[in-house]
């Protein structure tokens, strides 16, 4: 199986806070993955080292079996771990182009991409009137231009209402449905049941579990999690 990325034994602290505390797990091709845990838990941190943009304290990863270094590796990687963010006077088409030149991509990649993620009856309007569920639909198509090996998303349904919510998660098996491999962090467990294949859980920086979402029971430590029928965990 070919391995998307490997963590091992990592650690980040903040002063005394140990936010993610030797965790390892691996990321193979093909699957969805989650990072499940409550806000805190250390998912954000975690998805920001693999990132180059949190410093780790120990440990290590490595992506793609260590093939190449980070930084050619995430030429392969699209993540969207902030809000939508793009220039709200210029349309989805206008703002891809940018991206597309920054990225070294070719604009006839642009409608493939909003087809996607259902914008391309929408790539003339303005960013600035699209609703926040269609802002994070176009980082999607644009986290997409590439063609990443794997996409990355940090709690990609917080703040949409229920329709576009399932319309994030739709679109987010259907890029694994094509091959694209799925890390998504989230504090929700009815995402990771809906979305996920396999998932790691995280509470305060520790691994309490990581598997197969359908494997997951109350005998792996966090039974008020699935018990009390909580979404919000
Ligand atoms: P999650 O994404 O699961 O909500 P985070 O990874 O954002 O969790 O945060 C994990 C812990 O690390 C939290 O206690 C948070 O307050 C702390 N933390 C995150 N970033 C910083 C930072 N830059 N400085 C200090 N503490 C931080
Ligand atoms: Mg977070």
């Amino acid at each position: 199986m070919e391995t998307i990325l490997k963590i091992e034994n990592l650690t980040k602290k903040f002063g005394s806070l140990t936010a993610v505390n030797n965790l390892s797990f691996t990321i193979n091709k093909g699957n969805v993955y989650g990072i499940l845990g409550p806000n805190g838990s250390g998912k954000s941190t975690t998805l920001g080292i693999v990132l180059n943009v949190v410093n780790k304290t120990q440990g290590q990863f490595s992506w793609f079996d260590g093939t190449v270094n980070t930084h050619e590796a995430l030429k392969k990687v699209g993540a969207i771990i902030e809000r939508p963010n793009f220039y709200p006077y210029m349309t989805a088409m206008q703002n891809l182009k940018l991206v597309c030149k920054i990225k070294g991509v070719d604009f006839n990649k642009i409608d493939e991409k909003l087809e996607i993620v259902g914008l391309i009856e929408r790539k003339n309007s303005k960013f600035s009137a699209f609703s926040l569920g269609m802002k994070q639909r176009l980082a999607i198509a644009s986290a997409l231009l590439n063609d990443p090996e794997i996409l990355i998303l940090d709690e990609p349904t917080n703040g949409l209402d229920p329709q576009g919510i399932h319309q994030i998660r739709e679109i987010i098996k259907q890029i694994a449905s094509n091959g694209t491999t799925i890390l998504l962090a989230s504090h929700l467990l009815d995402e990771v049941e809906k979305v996920c294949t396999h998932v790691v859980v995280l509470r305060k920086g520790v691994k309490l579990y990581a598997g197969r979402v359908d494997a997951m029971t109350s005998s792996h430590g966090f039974f008020e999690l699935k018990s009390n029928n909580n979404p919000q965990m």
